[in-house]
């Protein structure tokens, strides 16, 4: 019998899943492999400060610290190259912004992330209050990591590709039960789809819609990824990732026009060169109503446990958050308060 049967190969199920082989624990992971999901359409970038406030967003130290470490050995083990550490540099809309800036990048609990030599120009970037640097961001390609993850996993027999319905899955005290084979437990990491799920029924998500373009842009520098109403993302051969926005009515995973127009109007407001639109993605964000990661045990099922509401941060609560949930389930370990299912019961 195998330990683990996992729902869902998004970023939250494909790290659940290394994270279970790192530990010797088996599993079959088993996803219906969409085109599109939520993992796939993502930017994929990791940032330890919120820009609003200039403050470090919710446990970033820690999260950045795992993170650095996990998603290099999984290129190893996946002999393949999906992280790029690629400094961001926050466009200065008014002279105080500036100040604030370099204020704190001198003294704060975030001065670590931020630089107080501030960039005056980069070709193409309109900036005339100049940029700030932050230290220590980058992108994960997680089409890149995901396909790559699937793929050692179904040459290792441990992919089921398909979609399983609730029905099919048997739950007695010592196993669960799917497709004639018996796993000790069972973990869920569906993204948004887990609001249908029963042995979830507390769960509280809040899907956002997210789109995002890919632009062709001859001449801008791909040293750098840039922030100011929109976020702009080197990815090589002069392509970039514009994103994203953010919607709490539509849940369709169509790109639409409204967006697509948001995103090129945003980002007039700071590029000065021509461009090309490449394409055009969308995705619904697992977000929970308090924008924080939610894991641990159903409360209908003993066997049965979630991992969800990676929201905007699947790239940096994965790693660590993974690695939490499986200690509590084996070791006995207590989750974080804020990140517990228990919260929402
Ligand atoms: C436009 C956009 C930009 C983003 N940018 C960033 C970013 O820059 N940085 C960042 O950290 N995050 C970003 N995110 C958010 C990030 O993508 C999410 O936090 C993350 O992808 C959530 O991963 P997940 O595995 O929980 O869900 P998903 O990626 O949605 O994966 C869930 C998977 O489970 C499958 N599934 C569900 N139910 C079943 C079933 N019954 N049987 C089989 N399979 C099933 C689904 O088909 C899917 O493949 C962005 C999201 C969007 C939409």
């Amino acid at each position: 019998m195998k330990n683990y049967i996992i729902i869902g190969g998004g970023i939250a199920g494909a790290t659940i899943a290394h994270q279970l082989d790192s530990h010797n624990l088996t599993f079959d992971l088993v996803d219906n492999n969409p085109k599109y999901n939520s993992t796939k359409v993502a930017a994929g970038f990791w940032n330890p400060i919120v820009f609003k406030r200039l403050t470090m967003s919710f446990n970033a130290d820690v999260l950045m610290s795992l993170l650095k470490d996990y998603y290099p050995k999984v290129e190893q083990k996946l002999d393949t190259k999906f992280v790029h550490n690629t400094p961001q540099l926050k466009i200065f809309s008014t002279k105080e912004e500036r100040h604030r800036f370099i204020n704190k990048a001198i003294v704060s609990e975030v001065s670590q992330f931020l630089d107080d030599e501030p960039i005056e120009e980069v070709e193409g970037i309109k900036a005339p209050f100049g940029m700030g640097k932050v230290i220590g961001t980058g992108f994960i390609d997680t089409v890149e990591y995901i396909e790559k993850s699937l793929k050692l996993f179904e040459s290792n027999s441990s992919y089921i590709n398909g979609r399983i319905d609730y029905s099919e899955i048997e739950y007695a005290n010592e196993f669960v039960k799917f497709n004639g084979e018996k796993y000790e437990k069972v973990i869920f990491c569906e993204g948004y789809h887990a609001i249908n799920n029963p042995l979830f029924p507390e769960l509280r998500l809040k899907p956002t819609k997210g789109e995002l373009l890919i632009l062709e842009i001859p001449g801008l520098s791909q040293d750098y990824a840039f922030a100011k109403s929109a976020g702009l993302i080197p990815i090589g051969n002069q392509q970039f990732l514009v994103g994203s926005t953010y919607d709490w009515e539509d849940m369709t995973e169509d790109a639409t026009e409204a967006a697509k127009k948001k995103l090129l109007y945003n980002l007039s407001d700071f590029l000065g060169l021509d461009y090309t639109i490449i394409d055009h993605q969308a995705g619904i964000r697992p977000s929970s109503y308090d924008r924080r990661p939610i894991i641990g045990k159903s409360s209908k099922q003993g066997n049965a446990y979630i991992m969800n509401g990676l929201g905007t941060k699947g790239v940096m609560y994965a790693p660590y958050y993974s690695e939490m949930l499986i200690k509590h389930i084996e070791n006995g370990t207590n989750l974080e308060e804020d990140v517990d299912y228990l919260r929402m019961l």
